[in-house]
């Protein structure tokens, strides 16, 4: 089911999102809980209690703008803070909070995560604010929070306590919370390998002016039975992608060769997790399909297909153990078991502008062989035969990355040698 604001009624949006966030492991059955405010000012609330992981939408309460309760269950015991906020706030329409692990990590040392470590973050999430402990469903609690919302923070870190994200709707809320989440755990797997190196605002604002203009509309479109297939496809893997932690709504792209030159790209502005065949934008020729802003990494795409006829997909991505290398600049050392080296041998980390300066250089840095590159604070890129080995070889490089930073806490890595991979090349590639 994907996640329509517009549209689809309050109870099945908030049905969805909690599903999303349990099945992420990012709150548990009884913790966490979402509301929307809809036009008529009633908030639509997540029950008190009542297991998240098998919530329907006919499980919500509504609490109507009089104070009537119309549901089977008690509204959630938080639904004093998310009312204060809504009156403090009236621009926000969503809420989300919850108790995700990496965020709580930094509410019991009592600090806010900086997202300046990766552009998009920042951008999504703004700077953070703070709220001080308090007992959960006090009015208090709900003062503390309103007067962090009231000073324009969008989200917020309770102390000794989880986090709190508003929205304009809960696409929006959703993906502000999956983002900083997504930055605490970067800087927590950061700070076990090495030191983050975090963004100057500067050049964070400067990363919109980035932006090349999208390439020119083609005047009629056609779609064939394989380009049909490959829009499915991207779809699939995307979706696949979000489950798995890998990508989050707020970045990735995703891009299939279709004929010769020609591909088809993932949008931009359009939330990863409900990606359909038809937001899938078709490149030909060097042009984009009418009526569609396709992903703004678009020409580094062409660019590869151009170089490259032995490269058929692309994915760019934040998934967070590989990005504690690109935000610490800490070297990903592969040579940990025969499968890591054997898909992805030894990883180039580019530095952060080089996306921007020398962008035309980055197929220099890949190939079939050398299927992954990371930019410092940016993304990691990796490309393959098709999509399925695209993934398989991002799957790969997030579980080494892992292996390697959790190794950190118990020991020094011992990698394969030069002799041993000598002898997994003559095996295993030629
Ligand atoms: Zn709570």
């Amino acid at each position: 089911m994907i996640l329509d604001t517009t549209l689809q009624h309050p109870q099945a949006q908030i049905a969805l999102v909690i599903s999303r966030i349990y099945n992420r492991g990012l709150t548990t059955t009884s913790g966490g809980n979402i509301s929307t405010i809809d036009s008529e000012n009633n908030i639509w609330i997540t029950p008190s209690g009542i297991d998240k992981g098998s919530l329907t939408a006919k499980d919500i309460i509504c609490v109507k703008s009089d104070g009537s309760i119309i549901g089977n269950y008690k509204p959630s015991s938080e639904f004093p803070f998310h009312k204060a906020i809504y009156e403090a706030r009236p621009d926000v329409k969503a809420i989300i909070h919850a108790h995700p692990p990496a965020l709580v990590s930094f509410s019991i040392v009592r600090e806010i995560p900086n997202t300046n470590i990766i552009s998009q973050a920042k951008q999504i999430c703004g700077d953070i604010g703070y709220a001080k402990y308090e007992l959960p469903g006090s009015e208090m609690l709900g003062k503390e929070i309103a007067a962090e919302f009231v000073k324009g923070y969008n989200a917020v870190i309770m102390e000794n306590h989880g986090t709190v994200v508003g929205g304009k709707d809960l696409a929006d809320a959703f993906q502000r919370f999956e983002t900083l989440e997504f930055c605490a755990n970067t800087i927590i797997y950061g700070n076990q390998i090495g030191t983050p190196k975090f963004l100057s605002n500067e050049i964070i604002d400067a990363f919109n002016t980035q932006i090349p203009e999208p390439l020119v509309e083609m005047l009629e479109v056609a779609h064939d039975s394989k380009e049909r297939e490959k829009r499915t496809e991207i779809c699939n893997i995307v979706n696949r992608a979000c489950k798995q932690g890998l990508m989050i709504s707020s970045y990735g792209t995703a891009s299939a060769r279709w004929h010769g030159n020609d591909f088809l790209i993932t949008p931009t502005g359009i939330s990863r997790w409900d990606l359909q065949p038809s937001d899938i934008v078709q490149i030909k020729n060097g042009e984009r399909e009418p009526g569609k802003i396709p992903s703004r990494t678009t020409y580094l795409h062409q660019q590869i297909y151009e170089s490259h006829p032995e490269i058929n997909s692309i994915i760019l991505t934040q998934s967070p153990y590989l990005m504690a290398f690109a935000v610490t600049g800490t070297k990903i050392n592969v040579r940990t078991i025969p499968e890591s080296w054997i898909f992805l041998k030894d990883i180039e980390q580019l530095n952060f502008g080089y996306q921007y300066d020398s962008a035309h250089e980055i197929p220099n840095w890949i190939s079939k062989e050398k299927p992954l590159i990371l930019i410092s604070n940016d993304c990691a890129l990796v490309v393959g035969d098709g999509l399925l080995q695209t993934f398989d070889y991002l799957e790969v490089a997030e579980f080494s990355a892992k292996s390697l930073v959790m190794s950190s806490s118990i020991g020094k890595m011992v990698p394969i040698n030069d002799e041993q991979t000598e002898e997994l090349r003559k095996a295993f590639i030629k």
